[in-house]
C-alpha cells in the first residue's frame, strides 16, 4: 500500500510528537478523546515520541489529571471563563497557536460536530491537510513518519488510506467508538503546562447566551447499555417493547438503518457504517439480520446478544448469546424478568 512512499525534500524534522484535543462540554470529556489518547498512545510508541493532549475550556483543570492517566505524556491546558463555551474562532486561534508554538508531527480530533468544525477551521489556516472520519489510524516508522488514516470511501465499499507527505501536521478526525481507550492508570505521571492565551477581544467576538437542551435526543456513544431493533420488529410500534427494555436496564434504544429509512425511529438511534459507531458494554440486537454495515457499527461492543427467528442470520457470527426465536415473545418476557431482580 505505501510502497510508493517517498522521503519529502522538505525538513519537517523540528515537527515531533503526537497532539490529541480532549473535547469537553461543561468539564465532562467525551468518551472518544480518551478512546483517541489510546490510540495516540500507540502511534506515538511505534514512532518513539511523546503524546500530548490539549484541553480548552472554562473550568477544565481536573481533565489534565485524567488526561495524563489515559496515556498523556504532556497535556496543555486553556482556562478562562471566556472559554467555557464552544466557538471555532477563539479555540481554533488557541490551536493554531499551540500548534505553531509546539510543533506536533499529528494532531487528531475527534469526529464529533465540535471535531470536525474545529479540525477544519484549523485546517484551512494552516498549510496542510486533514483527512475526515477515519476509522483507522496507523504510521509508518522513520523516516517517513507518515500518519496512515483510512476511511470508508466510494460510498463505503472501499477504504482509502490518506497520507499528507508534504506538510505538517498531519491532521485527522476519527470516529467516535472506533479506538480502544487504555485502561485509565492513576500512577501515570505527565507534565502539565498552562497555554498563555494570545487572543484579542475580536477572537472571542461571539456570545453564547444559551444552551437548550434537546430532550428527544439519544447518546448512543456514550451508552453502556444499547437496546438495538431492526426490519424485524415489523413497524414502530414495536420500538415501545424496546424502550421498556432499554428504560429497565438503563440504556438507551438503538436501529438498523431499514428501520431508520422506514421512518419507525429517528436517524439518531442509528448504528452503522452511516449512522454512530458505538461501544456499549451490552448490545441487544433484536430483529437485525447483521449486514456488514450494521456491524461495523457494534462490533466493539463488550457483550452482545442478538435475538432473531433465523438461526441462520449473520448477526449469530458476532453474538456472544443468541436466542432464536420470535421477538415479540422474547422481548417482553426479557423485560419482566429484568424488572423483576
Ligand atoms: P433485515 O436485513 O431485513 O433483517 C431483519 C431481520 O429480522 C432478519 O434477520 C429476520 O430473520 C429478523 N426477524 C424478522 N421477524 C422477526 C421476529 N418476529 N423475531 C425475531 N427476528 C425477526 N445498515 C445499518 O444498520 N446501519 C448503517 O449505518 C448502514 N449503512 C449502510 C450504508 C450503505 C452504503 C449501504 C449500501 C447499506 C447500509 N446499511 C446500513 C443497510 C444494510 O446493508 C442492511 O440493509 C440493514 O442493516 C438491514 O437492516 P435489518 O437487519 O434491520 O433488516
Amino acid at each position: 500500500m505505501t510502497d510508493a512512499v517517498q522521503v519529502q525534500e522538505y525538513d519537517w524534522s523540528g515537527y515531533r510528537g503526537v497532539l490529541i484535543y480532549v473535547e469537553q462540554r461543561e468539564g465532562r470529556a467525551k468518551p472518544v478523546s480518551w478512546q483517541l489518547l489510546g490510540q495516540g498512545r500507540r502511534l506515538a510508541d511505534k514512532l518513539h515520541t511523546h503524546l500530548m493532549a490539549v484541553v480548552i475550556g472554562g473550568q477544565i483543570e481536573h481533565l489534565a489529571k485524567d488526561a495524563v492517566a489515559y496515556g498523556a505524556d504532556r497535556v496543555y491546558i486553556c482556562e478562562a471563563p471566556e472559554l467555557r463555551d464552544y466557538r471555532t474562532r477563539p479555540y481554533s486561534r488557541l490551536m493554531m497557536q499551540l500548534i505553531e508554538e509546539v510543533k506536533p508531527e499529528i494532531v487528531l480530533f475527534g469526529a464529533t460536530a465540535t471535531g470536525r468544525d474545529l479540525a477544519g477551521a484549523i485546517a484551512t489556516h494552516l498549510p496542510t491537510g486533514l483527512t475526515a472520519d477515519t476509522t483507522e489510524l496507523d504510521v509508518e516508522p522513520d523516516p517517513s513518519r507518515l500518519l496512515l488514516a483510512s476511511r470508508p470511501a466510494f460510498s463505503e465499499k472501499m477504504m482509502a488510506t490518506i497520507l499528507c507527505k508534504q506538510y505538517r501536521p498531519q491532521m485527522a478526525t476519527a470516529r467516535a467508538g472506533v479506538f480502544e481507550a487504555l485502561p485509565r492508570d492513576n500512577q501515570r505521571s505527565g507534565e502539565v503546562l498552562r497555554l498563555e492565551s494570545r487572543m484579542g477581544e475580536d477572537d472571542i467576538a461571539a456570545k453564547v447566551l444559551d444552551f437548550v437542551r434537546d430532550q428527544t435526543s439519544v447518546n448512543l456513544e456514550e451508552a453502556e447499555v444499547i437496546v438495538a431493533g431492526g426490519r424485524g420488529l415489523g413497524g414502530p410500534d414495536a420500538f415501545r417493547l424496546l424502550e421498556e427494555l432499554a428504560e429497565a436496564m438503563g440504556g438507551v434504544v438503538g436501529a438498523s438503518r431499514a428501520a431508520v429509512d422506514a421512518g419507525w425511529i429517528g436517524h439518531e438511534h442509528q448504528v452503522g457504517q452511516t449512522g454512530y459507531t458505538v461501544r456499549p458494554k451490552l448490545y441487544f440486537a433484536i430483529g437485525i439480520s447483521g449486514a456488514v454495515q450494521h456491524t461495523v457499527g457494534m462490533s466493539n461492543a463488550e457483550l452482545i446478544i442478538a435475538i432473531n427467528k433465523d438461526k441462520e442470520a449473520p448477526i449469530f457470527q458476532f453474538a456472544h448469546y443468541g436466542i432464536v426465536g420470535d421477538l415479540f415473545q422474547i422481548v417482553p418476557a426479557l423485560t419482566e424478568e429484568v424488572k423483576r431482580r
